[in-house]
């Protein structure tokens, strides 16, 4: 199935784009759609269903979205659904991901582990109609550590060990990071709605 990803994040579509495959998933940008959304619901699940829905609406094409982000419990779930914007209403402007997570450790300077626990959430969307909307919601358990270590994924895996392990997020492979991450456990559900999906229709031709 050829799907559209409702997001400008290359990152995300290349982490997507391995999990879904053979399955071919595209940005808007890649068919000359300009797409953006303001993210307001306050859950994860209205995000990307609301993501989705928009590019749906534009283009008629079968449409995956993919809301993520990152809940800290000593922050009381912050910044949850705003993890992309976080510390953008301190320093009133856009923050790279290397200040967003420097802001994250620097708002936990006082806390030590075990109380650094945190969990990343994802949500994948799939809308293929008007009425026909499927989502999977999954998440990765660890903590948050102290300094940031590792070159590799984006956002805020140079700061955050999978539960279990003693490595940062951005100090795995590609392969390992997707095997225990909330988007690579989102995705492997959704591959299987997408097979189903797809057998049926196969069902309904024959
Ligand atoms: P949104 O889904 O567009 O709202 O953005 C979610 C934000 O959460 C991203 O911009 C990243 O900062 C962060 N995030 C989501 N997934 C990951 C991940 O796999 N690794 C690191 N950061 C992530």
């Amino acid at each position: 199935m050829r799907l559209l990803l409702a997001s400008n994040n290359r990152h995300k579509l290349h982490e997507i784009a391995i999990l879904l495959a053979p399955h071919r998933i595209q940005l808007p940008s890649d068919i000359g759609v300009e797409f953006s959304h303001d993210e307001n619901e306050d859950t994860f699940l209205e995000n990307a269903v609301g993501k989705a829905m928009h590019l749906y609406n534009i283009t008629g094409q079968p449409t995956l979205a993919d809301d993520s982000g990152l809940m800290v419990d000593a922050l009381g779930g912050v910044p949850g659904v705003h993890t992309a914007r976080y510390g953008e209403d301190i320093f009133n402007r856009e923050l790279t991901s290397v200040e967003k997570y420097m802001y994250l450790l620097e708002e936990m300077k006082h806390v030590r582990q075990p109380d650094r626990s945190a969990r990343f959430v994802c949500t994948l969307a799939l809308v293929l109609s008007q009425d026909r909307i499927f989502t999977v919601q999954e998440t990765v358990e660890g903590s948050i550590a102290e300094q940031p270590f590792g070159l590799g994924g984006f956002g805020y895996d140079p700061v955050f060990i999978v539960h279990g392990g003693t490595r940062t997020m951005a100090a795995m492979t590609d392969s390992e990071k997707n095997h225990l991450s909330h988007r690579g456990r989102a995705a492997r559900r959704m591959l299987a709605i997408i097979q189903s999906v797809e057998s049926e229709e196969q069902f309904y031709v024959c």
